[in-house]
């Protein structure tokens, strides 16, 4: 499956010059909701997940998703896979596990997300799901963006990489473009400005 194609057809990999909520500066931003606003798309690219997560032998109860961003894969991916879905969400600042949803103990939960690039948002939400009894088993996302190891990929983990080691991390792809502090930014030097994704309609 070439995901990179996927995202192009979908123009969910663009390419100018913008600001990542990280505050570094990219040629490249990836919006996966693009790709993900085609149902039989969404279902393509989970279905392909749920493959490698299978063939991995993981047990897997639950899916869980940092909300807004991981929703659409999770839900996909959960759908795929035949398990329940819950996700998590920010209040003040604070991931948390609201609408009534409930954890067992030694429930296993994968957690899911879009991309992941650190895998902070999908840590955080994990944190939520081990307060209330929760193991965390893996990690999922459509793509990776080159910080953390995946299975059957030859990346490694760099030090900013949140995921922790002893957990699979399953992705279909890596997309792995350099991201630039401001004051090093090679665009910035060539006079352009850098936008916030989102802001001009992309
Ligand atoms: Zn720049």
């Amino acid at each position: 499956m070439d995901v990179k194609k996927i995202y192009m057809d979908a123009d969910a990999l663009l390419e100018g010059h913008f600001k990542l909520s990280s505050g570094n500066h990219s040629q490249f931003y990836l919006q996966s909701a693009k790709v993900l606003e085609d149902p039989k798309t969404a279902k393509l690219l989970a279905e392909a997940l749920a493959v490698q997560i299978r063939a991995s032998g993981l047990e897997i109860d639950t899916v869980c998703a940092p909300a807004l961003g991981g929703l659409i894969a999770g839900f996909a991916l959960a759908t795929a896979l035949d398990v329940r879905f819950i996700f998590a969400e920010r209040v003040e600042g604070v991931m948390t596990i609201r609408r009534g949803f409930e954890v067992k103990k030694d429930e296993k939960v994968l957690m899911c997300e879009d991309i992941i690039t650190t895998g902070g948002s999908a840590m955080e939400a994990a944190f939520a799901v081990e307060a209330l009894g929760g193991i965390i088993v893996g990690a999922a996302a459509l793509a990776n963006r080159g910080f953390c190891k995946r299975e059957n990929s030859d990346i490694e983990t760099k030090p900013n990489c949140k995921l922790p080691l002893d957990i699979p991390f399953f992705a279909l792809a890596d997309f792995t473009f350099e991201m630039y502090a401001p004051d090093a930014c090679p665009l910035c030097k060539d006079g352009s400005e850098a936008i916030k994704p989102g802001s001009r309609g992309n």
